[in-house]
């Protein structure tokens, strides 16, 4: 039929082509449903999202591209609430909305930096909320609070459910983040460690009110709301395989790697990065995932070695033909510096140094202030 069919749930229209995307249905659920003549009407259409999450109490992400997003964000807009964005802190660059604020109005937003367990055990963690209060302001966040969470590993979870209840005055509390901060895991969290949500998720909504989103009810008749990540073109992962992405995904603390380096010299990152240091001498720490090979060679022969072995010796990337070609940047620390490629990870380098940087065409590169 050419009718369309919406989610009891979430309210997005059904579609069956992309299951990362909002509404989607497994083609043979939708058959049986509309072949199954409706005698029944207490039958309900959910997308495989409402589903999961109606019967195993279990988010998934769905993405969404800019346009979509902006439309959520003015939707939310409309309502009072507290806002929780979710960021990476291993990727805060390629994590945060720019303009956020903008688009929600006038809300509180709690600051959740994610994936804590990444840092090194060594790091200060007063610096670092310092470091993402200081980031939200320069991205015209005006955040009322900020956290550090390990989602995966249920760091700081309870705190931070605390924390929302305090801000959100018995508002619905709305989690927004792009794709891969790891917002669907803390969700999840949240759902198991909140004993009276579990029943409550039966509540069907009326189709087409909402955008994708997905309520929870918590205890007061509010709700917590999921929102569909947004897309960043730029992440590095549309760039790598999945096998590649499991390499360069760091799962244990960041161990740094430290190197004396002499004018002349690079370091490549596998075959992704490449890092030409431009002074006499200095020492300089490789914060980025365990699997990934960080080589020295002379900087007069680095372009030819990158030709020769990127794809061989240098992976990832594993698959070169895909492969944006690398892109030179560069850049002065005037003090103690990260220089920091989104989704791969970092390299500090000492006050008055320069280096040149190449990454792959389309991946964002940028300095800041040394976190660690
Ligand atoms: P979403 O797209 O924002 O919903 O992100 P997901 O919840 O699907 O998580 C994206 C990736 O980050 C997955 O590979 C998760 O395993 C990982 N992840 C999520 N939370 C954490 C965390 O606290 N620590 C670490 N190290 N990884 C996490």
């Amino acid at each position: 039929t050419s009718e369309r069919l919406y989610c009891v749930g979430c309210g997005a229209e059904l579609q069956t082509e992309d299951d990362t995307k909002p509404g989607f249905i497994q083609n043979s659920t939708l058959k049986k449903y509309l072949e199954n003549d409706s005698e029944d009407d207490s039958r309900e259409l959910l997308c495989k999202r409402c589903f999961r999450l109606r019967n195993y109490n279990e988010i998934t992400d769905v993405n969404i591209e800019d346009d979509e997003f902006l439309k959520l964000l003015d939707s939310i807009a409309q309502e009072d609430g507290l806002i929780v964005n979710v960021v990476d802190i291993f990727d805060y660059e390629g994590s945060v909305i720019p303009g956020l604020q903008r688009f929600v109005g006038d809300k509180d937003i709690l600051v959740v930096g994610n994936k804590v367990d990444l840092l090194p055990k060594s790091v200060n963690t007063n610096r670092l909320l310092n470091w993402l209060q200081q980031k939200s302001k320069e991205n015209g966040i005006k955040s009322i609070d900020q956290i550090m969470v390990s989602a995966e590993k249920g760091i700081n979870v309870d705190k931070l459910m605390r924390m929302i209840d305090k801000y959100r005055k018995g508002r619905d509390v709305y989690v927004v983040g792009t794709t891969n901060t790891g917002k669907s895991t803390l969700i999840n969290r949240i759902i198991a460690q909140s004993s009276n949500v579990k029943n409550l998720i039966t509540t069907s909504r009326f189709p087409g009110t909402t955008l994708d989103r997905i309520d929870i009810p918590l205890d007061d008749g509010h709700n917590l709301v999921d929102t569909p990540g947004i897309i960043h073109k730029y992440q590095l992962a549309h760039y790598l395989n999945d096998q590649d992405l499991k390499i360069i995904t760091p799962k244990k603390p960041l161990r740094p790697s430290t190197f004396q380096l002499r004018d002349g010299q690079t370091i490549f990152v596998s075959g992704i990065a490449r890092f030409d240091f431009l002074d006499e001498k200095s020492n300089v720490v490789f914060y980025v995932s365990q699997g990934l090979l960080l080589h020295r060679t002379k900087t007069v022969n680095a372009t030819e070695y990158y030709e020769k072995h990127v794809g061989k010796d240098l992976t990832p990337p594993t698959d070169v033909d895909d492969f944006p070609v690398l892109k030179k940047h560069e850049f002065t620390a005037h003090r103690r510096s990260d220089i920091v490629v989104y989704g791969l990870g970092w390299v500090t380098i000492p006050e008055n140094t320069k280096v040149r940087v190449y990454v792959p065409e389309g991946v964002n590169v940028s300095i800041r202030d040394a976190i660690i």
